[in-house]
């Protein structure tokens, strides 16, 4: 509730219409502010009148919100993270088409899983090599522990030296530290996968991890901060490689990049 009344403080602040701290606390300002809205029945429960108030703002956006009811249901709650996703960018999000994301091969990294993958890359955990990284990461695991070094796959370790090379031109130590994109949650590591089958990319060093603490494995867009705009030319840098984003590609594990091309 309280992040759905900041949102209702923010908007009214913009609108000249609330002056209070945007605190999430319906107090006496943000209820009066509220009820200035003609279309809002002052005879409703203030709860009510809080989500009234949101879905005629996302009206007005041209978000999707269903009726104005004042009841919250899964309409109402995703025309809530568009509204909050344009209050923070100031666009709509991008429609998300993962088909149409078209990701390169020049390095044709192998479909994962086949006959071609163990010819290229062999068996796990069998060509590892130690690199240098362009710029000091922090063991998402412990931050205290810093970096410089991975191991990965002698085959991708070009690939994954020019990416991160990118990586720091573009945004610079600093915005990398902002961007928590040296958070590293690892490369090289011999396990399953999550779901517990098959082999993971990383039993063969060809994945690598990041911000795990804010891209969960089961967190889609609306939640992982790996799928922001912000991260965009992030993306594009492994992209251009080849590499394949889980989050990009199938809206889970957002932490993952991996130089293996999924199944179709
Ligand atoms: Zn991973």
């Amino acid at each position: 509730m309280k992040k759905r009344i900041r949102a209702v403080q923010q908007i009214l602040q913009e609108m000249g219409l609330y002056n209070g701290q945007i605190d999430g606390i319906a107090g006496p300002i943000t209820r009066k502010a509220i009820q200035t809205n003609q279309e809002i029945d002052p005879a409703l429960p203030m709860t009510r009148q809080i989500t009234a108030f949101i879905q005629i703002e996302a009206k007005k956006r041209g978000i999707d919100a269903g009726p104005v009811d004042g009841l919250w249901g899964p309409r109402t709650s995703a025309a809530f993270d568009e509204l909050l996703y344009q209050l923070e960018y100031e666009t709509p999000q991008p429609v998300w088409r993962p088909d149409e994301i078209s990701i390169p091969n020049p390095n044709n990294w192998p479909v994962q899983q086949t006959d071609q993958f163990l010819n290229v890359f062999g068996e796990r955990g069998s060509q590892l090599v130690m690199i240098n990284l362009p710029y000091e990461m922090k063991l998402s695991w412990d931050l205290r522990i810093r970096t410089r070094r991975t191991q990965c796959h002698t085959k991708v370790a070009d690939s994954l030296g020019r990416i991160l090379q990118k990586v720091l031109e573009i945004y610079g130590e600093d915005e990398i530290s902002n961007l928590q994109l040296d958070h590293f949650g690892g490369c090289y590591n011999d396990r399953v996968m999550r779901n517990g089958t098959a082999w993971s990319m990383h039993a063969w060093g060809l994945a690598l991890d990041f911000d795990p603490r804010r891209n969960a494995l089961n967190w889609g867009r609306d939640r992982a901060a790996l799928a922001r705009p912000d991260y965009y030319d992030w993306w594009k840098c492994w992209e251009e490689e080849g590499w394949i984003s889980l989050g990009r590609k199938r809206n889970f594990d957002w932490m993952h990049v991996q130089a293996a091309r999924l199944p179709e």
